[in-house]
């Protein structure tokens, strides 16, 4: 898990580092509540060693805050078997602190074992576990050949301990898988994303629409869609008047129209097919006259809107080229029909639709 965590994006990060300052909220009442079960039942070394964990957990939050997650996990270990191996020395082992072993083993089993296909992390596993069994039958020993140093009461007490500390060590390997899972999903989508949106705009990108296209090429027969190809008219201008970054915050606002009437309307899917450039499929029903209407209104819409970027108030137009598709037609027909009637739009003016329907 180490190693895949320096590669996470930032976003994901953050959702493990809350996840992980909630564990520490978690552990750090654990050893405020165990304070004063010591305090109460007159075990003075359990008691201090609970101050010492309470201060180490407090300390924690700025260690987190610096992002030092690998130290934390050091330390919250250490603490953790370290008072796991005080508590049953001092009480023995009818109070069930020696599950924090068992869950542990557990959490690196499921987890790291399985889900890391990693020599180097299979290995480290390996040798966690095995230390783990020994200290589990170190302790065991220990526990028949000496005395507890403190016996806190009658059985009703060490019972609720055993309960507790049971509990504890489930709950520790369900967090740890919970945190576990949790990231690795995260993980999953943010690589689609990363994969198949188009990152200026949010929009999807070429290899996502191309896929979309592929999908409805080969299930649709007598489906009804078409694609258009939007180019921005004269959009070096832009670049040149007001600088990059304007011309960045006008492909946004397209992308926002576009993606209004996407709310609107499930079966228009735009996309960004590259520079300034934007390739939309849309569905339609029985009417082809319909589809050219719908990309005039967007192409009026476009040409009304007026974008603000730095005092300046910038109008663009777009030029899109629309092609129908039929059932013989190949997915690069289909294309490259629309890039010519948008080629078309542009050698006659710009600021038009192109459908060429009658024309053919
Ligand atoms: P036309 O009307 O013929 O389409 O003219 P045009 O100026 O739009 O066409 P041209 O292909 O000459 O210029 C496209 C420009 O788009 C060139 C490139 O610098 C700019 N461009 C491409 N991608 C981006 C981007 O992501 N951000 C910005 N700001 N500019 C981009
Ligand atoms: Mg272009
Ligand atoms: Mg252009």
């Amino acid at each position: 898990m180490g190693r895949v965590m320096q590669d996470v994006p930032e976003k994901v990060q953050k959702s493990v580092l809350c996840g992980t300052i909630a564990v520490n909220c978690i552990l750090l009442l654990c050893h405020i509540s165990f304070g004063i079960l010591f305090y109460l039942y007159k075990a003075p070394i359990l008691f201090y060693f609970n101050c010492f964990s309470i201060i180490i957990y407090v300390l924690c939050f700025e260690l987190l805050r610096r992002r030092k997650t690998w130290a934390y996990v050091f330390i919250v270990f250490a603490e953790i078997y370290l008072f796991m191996m005080l508590s049953i020395v001092c009480l023995g082992w009818e109070y069930g602190f020696q599950h924090y072993c068992i869950g542990f083993v557990a959490s690196l089993v499921f987890s790291d074992y399985f889900v890391v296909h990693s020599k180097k992390v299979r290995k480290r596993t390996i040798w966690l576990g095995a230390a783990n069994v020994i200290i589990y039958i170190i302790l065991r020993f220990w526990t028949y050949n000496n005395p507890p140093v403190y016996v806190l009461g009658n059985n009703i007490i060490s019972n609720m301990f055993y309960v507790g500390n049971t509990v504890a060590g489930f709950a520790f390997l369900i967090m740890y898988i919970a945190i576990y899972s949790d990231t690795v999903m995260k993980l999953e989508s943010e690589l689609y994303d990363m994969a198949n949106k188009d990152h200026l705009t949010g929009l999807c990108n070429r290899r996502q629409i191309i896929q979309v296209l592929k999908m409805l090429i080969e299930t649709a027969a007598g489906e009804q869609f078409a694609i258009a190809m939007l180019d921005v008219d004269y959009f070096k201008n832009i670049n040149d008047s007001y600088g990059h970054d304007a011309g960045d915050e006008v492909l946004k606002a397209l992308a926002n129209i576009l993606n209004d009437e996407k709310a609107e309307n499930e079966a228009f899917q735009p996309s960004r097919w590259g520079g300034e450039e934007f390739l939309v499929v849309c569905g339609y029903n029985g009417n082809k006259e319909d589809i050219t209407e719908l990309f005039e209104t967007i192409r009026k819409r476009i040409a009304d809107n007026t974008i603000i970027y730095g005092g300046n108030e910038i109008k663009v137009t777009v030029t899109i080229g629309l092609a129908i598709y039929e059932p013989d037609k190949s997915l690069d027909e289909l294309v490259k029909e629309a890039d010519a009637k948008l080629y078309k739009g542009k050698e006659s003016g710009r600021n038009q639709v192109v459908s060429g329907m009658g024309e053919e």
